[in-house]
């Protein structure tokens, strides 16, 4: 049994009101709630074992690398990585794209390579390789989709050419929510000999993922988005990937040797990891991991998929809805519009009735402008959401509806 109620009463937030009324968090897209043990697993790491990791002697400083160190363990085990070594700590899903672009193209691409990328990517996985792309001229290739929101696997295997470096795709839209195929993605690409990196901001909280069933050779995410702490993040990569990429930013921790003539650098994970890392955050994640494990990725998906199909049909009873992202495949993200009332008003005046949703063009401009619209409303679920709780939203929208 999926107790829904008593994973609520791990997170003392989604006890308070606002504006006195009940709150009814629906942007988990965006950034997901704490349960209590992450939480308290931040202040007793403060309190009881603060000191920089990795270099000490003295007793806190082992404790607290162990800590981190076992945190990286936590996390190869969530995504079924062969080795700790393949797990580097970044500040987020951004930081780890924006690392990634920066050596991959540095060391791996020239002058008219290609990345090929989706169209309904976040700007994250858009503006890194941009930037990348003004230095080196480097090309982006874009899958397209159907209206549906389903990738156009044809148009996307015929975008490879002797120029493609690397495809770059999210695993589930933030937008649509469209669930992408990407073992077939990967397995395409590798037949042509390209390697793949899949951004996983929305699909790490909600399925589990196994990084080497896939066989994804980068695979990224963000600690905040799946019930752990801001400010972490993790990029795995194949070691044999990682091996072949030049360290992204210099300082300590990431050398092994440093002379005004030569430095040489640390090892894998180490070499991706200049300065003080996140000790604090890393633990706070592992500890989110180890909550989401305990409840089970497969009961969590379950859950999830079961009260996404009851807001589908609950929602479609509204007069005037449009829903973007009916792939057959989809996860608990569903934008919308109503008539023509404005996201932003729809936003606002559910806000007054504690509904917490997000508006506007939810970083995915490019995509805002295939579907022919400048935003939408988004409501996205968590393991700790209710029928309840979609069935206010539903009376919310049927509320604002009325109004206008
Ligand atoms: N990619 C996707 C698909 C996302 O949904 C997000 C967050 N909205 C990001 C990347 C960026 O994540 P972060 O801001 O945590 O770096």
């Amino acid at each position: 049994m999926y107790d829904v109620h008593q994973i609520r009463a791990d997170f003392p937030i989604l006890g308070r009101t606002v504006y006195g009324k009940p709150l009814v968090y629906l942007d988990n897209g965006a950034t997901t709630q704490k349960p209590r043990c992450v939480v308290e697993s931040i202040t007793g790491e403060y309190y009881n074992t603060n000191a920089n990791v990795h270099r000490g002697v003295h007793f806190l400083s082992q404790q607290a690398t162990e800590l981190h160190e076992a945190s990286r363990e936590t996390v190869r085990k969530f995504i079924n990585a062969r080795s700790a070594d393949e797990i580097v700590f970044t500040r987020g899903t951004t930081e780890s794209i924006n690392l990634l672009a920066a050596t991959f193209s540095q060391s791996q691409m020239e002058a008219g390579d290609e990345v090929i990328v989706s169209v309904m990517e976040h700007h994250s996985n858009i503006v890194p390789w941009q930037l990348q792309a003004m230095q080196r001229s480097i090309r982006l290739r874009v899958i397209p989709m159907d209206d549906q929101g389903n990738l156009l696997t044809d148009e996307y295997e015929k975008l490879f050419s002797e120029k493609t470096r690397l495809v770059s795709v999210a695993h589930v839209s933030n937008v649509l929510g469209t669930v992408n195929p990407v073992r077939e993605i990967i397995a395409t690409a590798h037949a042509h000999g390209v390697p793949v990196m899949v951004d996983g901001a929305q699909s790490i909280p909600h399925m589990p993922v196994d990084v080497q069933a896939l066989d994804a050779d980068f695979y990224v995410f963000s600690g905040h988005k799946v019930y752990g702490p801001t400010g972490v993040g993790v990029l795995y990569g194949k070691e044999e990937w990682l091996d072949r990429l030049p360290p992204y930013q210099g300082g300590g921790e990431m050398i092994q040797h440093v002379s005004f003539e030569k430095t040489t650098f640390n090892e894998l994970p180490f070499k991706f990891e200049a300065g003080t890392p996140d000790y604090i955050g890393t633990t706070g994640l592992a500890k989110a991991l180890d909550y989401v494990s305990a409840i089970g990725m497969e009961r969590i998906a379950a859950y999830e998929q079961e009260l996404t199909r009851y807001a589908l049909q609950r929602l479609r009873e509204i007069p005037g809805m449009r829903i973007f992202g009916e792939a057959a495949e989809r996860g608990g993200v569903i934008s919308f519009l109503v008539g023509d009332i404005h996201p932003f008003d729809m936003g606002t005046l559910l806000d007054r009735l504690g509904i917490a949703v997000r508006t506007g063009h939810h970083c995915a401009q490019p995509l805002m402008t295939r579907l022919g619209i400048e935003g939408t409303v988004r409501a996205s679920f968590g393991l700790y959401n209710t029928r309840e709780e979609v069935d206010a939203l539903v009376a919310g929208i049927e509320r604002v509806r009325k109004m206008f």
